[in-house]
């Protein structure tokens, strides 16, 4: 199960509607603003 790397919730990759590829790597956010957070400052939420 994905997790979202902005406030670490765990989703389901079937129903997350807000996603980012990144580095060949597909992120899963809950929200809308968690997609924006994430957008904003890559690095930090990148491991
Ligand atoms: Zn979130």
């Amino acid at each position: 199960m994905p997790r979202d790397p902005v406030c670490g919730l765990i989703l389901d990759e079937k129903t997350a509607k807000f996603k980012i590829k990144h580095d060949g790597e597909t992120y899963y956010f809950c929200s809308v603003k968690c997609k924006k957070r994430f957008k904003r400052n890559r690095r930090k939420f990148v491991k």
